[in-house]
């Protein structure tokens, strides 16, 4: 097969320079500057409202809206007596393309919920929010609609989301105190099993 050999062309003396190219740069962003600020001054003086001027959006203190639909922090969706509506299936884990949900299921107490997540993590450092695991939950049990957004870390294990904070979006890494009363492998205490059904409303009130 014939090679065509394509050669770099070579730079002028002014493309050398580089200040032909900076100075177009400058042009633009004055033009850019001068014309909001000529437009937020009018529009200070009530005239020339309907020409819109840039706006510069002082993050973190002030939030961009987010279109509803728009994919944001995971949230796993709460019962009245403050469990998660999570049944266990495990649809979830099995459909993320990134393998970074793990869930460990445990026997629910009430016969018509077959079980419920002893454990739930979603590892944030390797998730790409494609959103699979909101559409196949059968239960709305998981959503992405906390509109947070900042999720930065200095750790990968930081990146990850356990059930405490996974049913509690205000929840900030390290978590210290768990406020779960049903069993779950918790860890804020190590990793270990705690809580217990009698523990939860619903069920210490005699109510299953
Ligand atoms: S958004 Fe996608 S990659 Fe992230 S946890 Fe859900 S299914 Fe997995
Ligand atoms: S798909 Fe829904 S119900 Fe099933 S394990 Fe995931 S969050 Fe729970």
């Amino acid at each position: 097969m014939a090679k065509k050999i394509v050669h770099r062309p070579e730079l002028t003396f002014w493309e050398k320079l580089y200040i032909p190219q900076v100075l177009t740069g400058l042009k633009i962003t004055s033009i850019h500057f001068f014309r909001n600020l000529f437009l937020h001054i009018l529009h200070r003086l009530g005239i020339f409202k309907h020409r819109r001027a840039g706006v510069t959006i002082q993050y973190p203190e002030e939030l961009r809206p987010l279109f509803s639909r728009y994919r944001s922090r995971h949230r796993l969706t709460l019962r009245d007596d403050n469990t998660p509506r999570c049944v266990g299936c495990m649809l979830c884990e099995t459909v993320c393309p990134a393998k970074c949900i793990t869930i460990v299921p445990g026997e629910h107490p009430d016969p018509h919920v077959e079980k419920y997540p002893v454990r739930f993590d979603i590892d944030l450092g390797i998730c790409v929010y494609c959103g699979y695991c909101v559409e196949v939950c059968p239960e709305d049990a998981i959503r992405m609609d906390t509109g947070i957004l900042d999720l930065a870390s200095g750790t990968r294990e930081g990146m990850r989301l356990d059930i405490h904070q996974l049913m509690d979006p205000e929840l900030r890494k390290p978590v210290t105190n768990c406020s779960l009363d049903f069993p779950h492998q918790c860890e804020v205490t190590g990793g270990e099993m705690k809580g217990g059904w009698d523990q939860v409303r619903k069920y210490s009130d005699n109510q299953v």
